[in-house]
């Protein structure tokens, strides 16, 4: 029997106000529920909010090594249930263990990074004009804030908007994807079994327009971060710009690699393919564009999709290298995806197809696939398809590798192979995106950076981890004391 979780409002578990559920399956074996959780509506996420605000004075007084000492708490019971979580990742997301224990081992890492930070929370002291002037600037919260977070980073995400949010001395009201809400769920128990007082961590389970479109309306919300698809962050952008909340949206991406004539085509090849298929491809940073410049274009290709058939694909519990998608939706949307860019004229290099029988029968599976002569303006070249396939496109020179890479309406990660240092100095300083890497993947992010991304892949006012992450959740008071 699947268990029937709650809504966490006011330090309580609670059932929504109508008492309605969805159920959360499992993506590698579709009959199975996983869990049931409440289905809430606009008065749900009242009481969360109402709970939130009242909470808000005493938190934000809370001295920041004590906020920290709750943080290192969750840190640390998370950090004991880690097997637990893990397993729920999978069961829940569809990663292979090893993905999901990474994810979970970076949700502990952020807990005790932002508790560190609980007792250095910047400010600065400069000289004033006047002699018996004090002259500093003090972090202050923004108040309550709203956290919407996606589906396919279910605890990592969540952990990286918590944990600033509540070191800067803000209350939140956490809304997850209904796709995996268990994570949210497990780091709100570490939460408040860490001692966490009520009312400052609230979560509320149900679907976008019932649940995350009240909480973005919300007059009582000081601060909203959303991390998910650029259609609804717009949406959500420009709802909380009419009363002047701010807001952070990191939203999709059409990650380019470009590899070049220097490059070792083997380690290009893994790079790129561990970039695109790792996570189902379901990562905002997955390489979606391998921009190969011509006198390495068929080597590469041979590389590519020797590597591609090379990987094992199945249900998560058996950590194979590839694990199935979120949902039938997501699935049929990159099934989708293969017709079109078939229908463009691409060739379909490997993959594509559904899996079915035996171990695939009831999952959403789809092996890693490789379009090949595929031009920029093509539609698998330009829109995010969020699933494990990766479009092969020929460039004549760095001039033309670089243009191409930047001819997309998404800017979050970039990445070049080459041993050219002048290529690669030049890809920093020229390529539109948040996060520049040389020879590397690009998925895989730090946690003490800042993250985010350059055009439709960001709004770009603040980034995510890091001091970035404070910066956001937090207003700098500028106070002159004589
Ligand atoms: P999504 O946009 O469908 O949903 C994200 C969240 O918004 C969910 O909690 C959803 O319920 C909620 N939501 C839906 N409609 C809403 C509305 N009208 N008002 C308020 N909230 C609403 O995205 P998804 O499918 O869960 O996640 C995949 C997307 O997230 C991809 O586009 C991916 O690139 C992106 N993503 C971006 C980053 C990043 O940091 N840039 C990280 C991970 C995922």
């Amino acid at each position: 029997m699947a268990t029937e979780y709650a809504n966490y409002i006011n330090g309580e578990w609670v059932e929504s106000a109508t008492g309605a559920s969805f159920a959360v399956t499992n993506p590698a074996s579709v009959d199975e529920i996983v869990s049931y959780h409440p289905a809430s509506t606009k008065a749900d996420v009242e009481d969360a909010v109402d709970a939130s605000v009242a909470a808000q004075d005493e938190w934000a007084h809370t001295p920041g090594p004590s906020r920290g000492s709750v943080l290192r708490e969750t840190g640390e019971l998370l950090a004991a249930r880690k097997g637990e979580a893990t397993e729920t990742l999978v069961r829940e997301e569809g990663k292979t263990r090893s993905e999901a224990a990474g994810e979970v081992q970076r949700a502990i890492d952020i807990f005790h990074y932002y508790a560190e930070k609980c007792r250095d929370l910047g400010g600065t002291v400069k000289p004033a004009s006047a002699s018996e002037m004090d002259l500093y600037t003090k972090r202050e919260p923004l108040g309550t804030v709203a956290l919407i977070t996606p589906w396919n980073y279910p605890i990592a995400i969540p952990a990286w908007k918590l944990a600033p949010a509540l070191a800067a001395g803000n209350t939140v009201v956490l809304k997850p994807a209904s796709e995996a809400p268990n994570a949210s769920r497990i780091l709100l128990e570490c939460l408040d079994e860490a001692g966490l007082p009520k009312g400052v961590a609230n979560l509320v389970t149900g679907s976008g327009s019932e649940v995350g479109a009240p909480l973005t309306e919300s007059d009582d919300i000081d601060g909203l971060s959303f991390t998910g698809s650029t259609g609804v962050g717009t949406a959500v952008a420009q709802t909380a710009a009419e009363d002047l909340t701010r807001v952070q949206c990191e939203m999709g991406g059409k990650n380019p690699t470009i590899v070049m004539p220097s490059a070792d085509i083997e380690q290009a090849a893994e790079l790129v393919g561990a970039g695109a298929f790792g996570t189902t491809g379901q990562s905002c940073t997955a390489t979606s564009r391998a921009i190969v410049h011509e006198s390495v274009y068929d080597e590469f290709v041979d590389a590519i999709t020797g590597y591609a058939e090379s990987l094992e694909v199945g249900p998560g519990l058996e950590d194979p290298d590839v694990g199935p998608h979120v949902s039938d939706s997501e699935l049929a949307s990159t099934l989708e995806y293969v017709t079109i860019g078939q229908d463009e004229g691409a060739t379909l290099e490997t993959g594509g197809i559904r899996l079915t029988g035996n171990d695939y029968e009831r999952g959403n599976y789809v092996p890693p696939t490789v379009f090949v002569d595929v031009k920029n303006d093509m539609r698998i070249a330009q829109e995010e398809i969020f699933g494990p396939v990766l479009a092969v496109i020929e460039a004549r020179d760095f001039e033309d590798a670089i243009s191409t890479a930047n001819d997309v309406d998404f800017g979050l990660a970039a990445s070049i192979v080459t041993q050219n240092l002048s290529e690669a100095n030049r890809f920093v300083d020229e390529i539109d995106a948040g996060v520049a890497k040389v020879n590397d993947k690009t998925t895989g992010l730090e946690l003490h950076v800042p993250f985010g991304g350059y055009k439709g892949s960001s709004t770009n006012t603040y980034r995510e981890q890091g001091d970035a992450g404070l910066d956001f959740f937090s207003s700098i008071k500028t106070v002159y004391k004589s």
